[in-house]
């Protein structure tokens, strides 16, 4: 996040600044003026847009783009927020009521515990958020501008009034800004307007007191364009723009808790009721009993501060902030954190085709016109195909290939754009029909953008005193459209047969899994014709668009994992049946394609009709607005559903899934924002790699949530199971924080960040409202409290009884008992199947740096003088180690015993 000296000038909203030198736009009413009255009063030449050091010079007085509503928190109130928990009151109780009975070092000691606490939560939690405001940002949105004669693509934030923004379908719009051109522009301003339908815009001035709605030559911050094209110079960025007006000027980012994160506290806190009871029972028999006040109010708070796992949230937050570390790395860019555990129970995958499980590097290989079936192979050359001349038709269809078209070629030979487009590009100059030249005689004048529901594309050109319509389109939607047909001598009109005969050469295409495409065009006086009407039909283009190589793998494991995979395209049946084939979507024979068309709605369908649907591995012809049936089939199902999506009608789809999926590459801005996960490469595999991700956070967070419940039920049933039966106390108050706070956490870190067992992709998905832990978990938790205390008590029966040592000495041997007891419990941890020594646990570098580091720091608690004064801890001596050593394996060794036998102790 960008902050500078200006960060913080003059960007109150509504307030107006004096300006002397090159004015920035202030304007009361640029929606009323002329585009040369706008741009005039901005400073700018529309030309060339704002030199480079213009720009900057005027940031320095505006001040970034920006909303600020992401301001990262600040490192103080995170470190505040260390102390405003309910361990931390329960700490300084515990030290005041030290203090109160003169137990001074104690007190020390409690406060000292205190501040480790709150330093060990401020570290981490530090680096979790930075890193998450880091990973943020990579997502942030961009502007195509004109600066110094060329046009650039920056950061939004750094658009300054007077930049000239060159914007189409599917922009977010940056910044408010005035219309200098548009062409069939349209914007969807219902999040500032709360109209729903989209608005068209244009470069007339309207009347200086017409309400936000009605300035239709201006465009606004936070809507977006959805379709056609424009350029706008920007009037007002930032706070002062119309929404940033309407902002609240959040000081700090709201917090998003994770509905995980909820959860844990839910359970902490459900726990909590539980363990003061037993706390307060605890304290109440000793003090019954004649035990000592003052040990009893502490051993009570104590075990209080034990039993409350207020490490949990925290926990959770860094094994989620680094799942999303990791996801990115793998190039899925996460936009909400919550997604991350949704995607661990994702049982649906609805992928698109073009692009997602192909390479999107298409070729044109076949051309057919009526009559003639041209075979273009690009290795051999195109010209060798085909005898003679071109004959009429097939040069039509090439030119309206190259016309209809949006694919630009750079200086150095490169085309860029849509791979459809530029294998057209491609095709055209194969023959040597150049676009250029197609375009110094007939001039574009006019575009109809491609609509997904519409399925064309069209192009007007002005041809002399005459315009040429362009169009290319999904066949049936071209056939349509059209009332004749080019032959070589003329054009005749289109009968029931030769239509027949078109459907069938399209049918003939796409078996192969060719993309296959129909070109047609027509001749008006008029600039202003229907575009899709009496058409003449010119050929179809087969291309060839090679599945990704790592496409079947993916496909592959998603099958084991229990993880439908449904391919929804816009494509046509045939094709999308022809590559579900080849990528081993559905098997050989098999054909199972339903038509978006063909699709009930859901309300109405009968529950015969959902059943059989929830098996079809491929929808065809799919609108984007038929995505939300196909969510809402699955989602009714029980599922969790991905959707991909990358248009501007995408965006709902995207919202409705329970995790939307956008292209980083080919989607538009509204798609990406949409999205709860943004893919960088736009392949299959990597929402597979995510899931995958997923399910290995969840599964590590299970881990350790069991891992630090069962140790902290050990805490408080050894000390509740001594003082009923009247025995001493095997941990005293300090030792049991110094084990709860300090020793503890280690592991659990460790098991947070774990890379994962390797056949998290072999089981099913879990269900999506699964609690973090199954009545199953509770019983084991339960099993491995009494494993360690029944340990712990008998390391301190033979202290007292075998070994003779007296009760302050005994209670070290019981101490270290729990402490190592609890450090090896960590391998009780690994998964069901995964074998004793070699499993995710072993294999965590992480855990046994934590053994390491808390390991010295028990032999610290013995063998620092002072360290062992404050926890009231004696050297043991030989026997006095050999016991705890024997008594610390029991949990483990019982542990892996019962996990060999099969017994369902596992995470799973
Ligand atoms: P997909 O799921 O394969 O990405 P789309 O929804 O993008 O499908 O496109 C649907 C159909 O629209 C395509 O099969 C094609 O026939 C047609 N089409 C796609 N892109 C264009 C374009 N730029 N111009 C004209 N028609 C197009
Ligand atoms: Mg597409």
């Amino acid at each position: 996040m960008p902050s500078g000296p200006g960060m913080n000038e003059g960007v109150q909203p509504g307030v107006k600044r004096e300006q002397d030198g090159p004015a920035v736009a202030t304007d009361d009413a640029p929606w009323s003026v002329s585009p040369d009255a706008v741009a005039a009063s901005a400073g700018v030449d529309v030309e060339n847009g704002l030199t480079d050091e213009e720009a900057d010079e005027r940031r320095r007085r505006t001040g970034p783009n920006d909303l600020r509503r992401r301001k990262p928190r600040s490192a103080w109130s995170l470190f505040v927020a260390q102390f405003r928990s309910l361990v931390v009151a329960l700490l300084i109780g515990a030290a005041v009521v030290a203090f109160a009975f003169g137990e001074n070092l104690e007190a020390w000691a409690i406060v000292t515990v205190i501040a480790i606490n709150a330093a060990l939560g401020f570290i981490t939690e530090l680096r979790a958020v930075r890193s998450m405001e880091a990973l943020f940002a990579l997502s942030r949105v961009t502007a195509r501008v004109l600066r110094g004669g060329g046009t650039r693509e920056i950061d939004a934030v750094e658009l300054v009034p007077g930049d000239v923004v060159v914007l189409a379908g599917g922009d977010l719009v940056p910044a408010d800004m005035r219309l200098i051109t548009a062409s069939k522009l349209q914007a969807d301003e219902s999040s500032l307007t709360g109209e729903s339908m989209p608005v068209g815009k244009s470069i007339d001035p309207v009347d200086a007191g017409s309400a936000l709605a009605e300035r239709s030559s201006m465009l606004y911050k936070g809507t977006s364009v959805t379709r056609g094209s424009g350029v706008a110079v920007v009037t007002q960025t930032g706070m002062r723009t119309e929404l940033g007006r309407i902002t609240e000027l959040v000081a700090e980012a709201v917090e998003e808790r994770t509905p995980l994160e909820v959860r844990l506290d839910a359970l902490g806190r459900k726990l909590i009721w539980v363990t003061l009871g037993i706390a307060a029972l605890v304290s109440g028999a000793g003090i019954l009993r004649g035990k000592d006040l003052f040990l009893m109010i502490e051993t009570g708070i104590a075990l209080a501060v034990a039993s409350i796992p207020e490490g949990l949230p925290i926990v959770a937050t860094i094994a989620l902030a680094r799942g999303v570390r990791i996801m990115a790395r793998r190039n899925a860019l996460i936009n909400r954190l919550s997604s991350v555990e949704t995607l661990g129970a994702a049982g649906v995958i609805c992928t698109d085709k073009t692009g997602t499980l192909t390479e999107n590097r298409m070729t044109v290989v076949r051309l057919a016109v009526a009559g003639k079936d041209v075979r273009l192979d690009e290795e051999e050359g195109f010209e060798t195909e085909i005898a003679g001349d071109l004959t009429s038709a097939v040069r039509s269809a090439l030119e309206v290939g190259a016309l209809c078209n949006n694919a630009t070629r750079a200086e150095d030979g490169e085309t860029s754009g849509d791979p459809l487009e530029v294998a057209l590009h491609a095709a055209a100059a194969g023959f040597g029909i150049k676009q250029g030249d197609l375009l110094t005689d007939c001039e574009r004048v006019d575009e109809e953008a491609f609509d997904a529901d519409v399925k064309m594309m069209a192009t007007v050109h002005r041809c002399g005193d005459r315009y040429r319509y362009a169009v290319k389109g999904a066949p049936e939607a071209v056939l349509e459209a059209c009332g004749y047909e080019q032959t070589d001598e003329a054009a005749s009109p289109l009968d029931e047969s030769r239509r027949a005969a078109w459907e069938e050469k399209n049918e003939a295409l796409a078996a192969g899994g060719l993309r296959v495409l129909a070109l047609a065009e027509k001749y008006s006086d008029s600039r202003e014709d229907a575009p899709y009407e009496g058409l003449v039909m010119l050929g179809l283009v087969g291309m060839a668009d090679p599945p990704r190589s790592d496409v079947r793998p993916s496909i592959e494991r998603c099958k084991s994992a229990g993880i439908q995979v449904v391919m929804v395209t816009g494509d046509q049946p045939v094709t999308a049946l022809g590559i579900g084939r080849e990528v081993g979507l559905v098997d050989e024979g098999e054909d199972l394609v339903v038509r978006g068309n063909e699709l009930p709605a859901m309300d109405s369908a009968t529950d015969e009709q959902k059943a059989r649907l929830l098996r079809v591995p491929i929808f065809a012809r799919v609108t984007p607005a038929q995505k939300l049936d196909l969510i809402a089939l699955h989602q009714g199902g029980g599922h969790v559903v991905a959707m991909t999506g990358d248009g501007v009608n995408d965006a709902p789809a995207l919202q409705k899934a329970d995790i939307g999926i956008a292209m980083g590459r080919r989607g538009t801005q509204v798609a990406r924002e949409a999205a709860d996960m943004v893919l960088q490469d736009d392949a299959f595999s990597t929402i597979v790699a995510a899931v995958e991700q997923g399910r290995i956070i969840f599964g590590n967070i299970r881990r350790f949530v069991l891992y630090l419940l069962s140790c902290n039920v050990s805490e408080v049933m050894v000390v509740a199971a001594a003082t009923l039966v009247g025995g001493p106390l095997p941990l005293l108050p300090l030792q049991i924080l110094f084990l709860n706070l300090v020793t503890d956490i280690f592991p659990a870190l460790a098991l947070g960040v774990g890379a994962g067992d390797p056949a998290v992709m072999k089981r099913k998905p879990r269900a999506a409202n699964e609690p973090v832990l199954l009545r199953r978990h509770w019983l084991v938790i339960a099993f491995y409290g009494v494993l360690m205390t029944a340990s712990v008590l008998g390391a301190l029966f033979v202290a007292l009884n075998v070994l003779h040592l007296p009760a302050e000495e005994a209670v070290t041997l019981s101490f270290l008992t729990l402490a190592f007891a609890q450090l090896l419990h960590v391998f009780n941890m690994r998964s069901k199947d995964s074998s004793t020594w070699k499993n995710e646990v072993v294999q965590n570098p992480f855990v046994w740096g934590a053994i390491v580091l808390c390991t010295g720091l028990l032999l610290g608690a013995v063998y620092v003088p002072d360290l062992a004064e404050v926890l009231s801890v004696h050297r043991p001596d030989a026997m006095g180690w050999l016991t705890v050593a024997g008594f610390s394996l029991i949990p483990l060794v019982v542990g892996q015993v019962v996990l060999i036998l099969g017994g369902n102790t596992a995470v799973e």
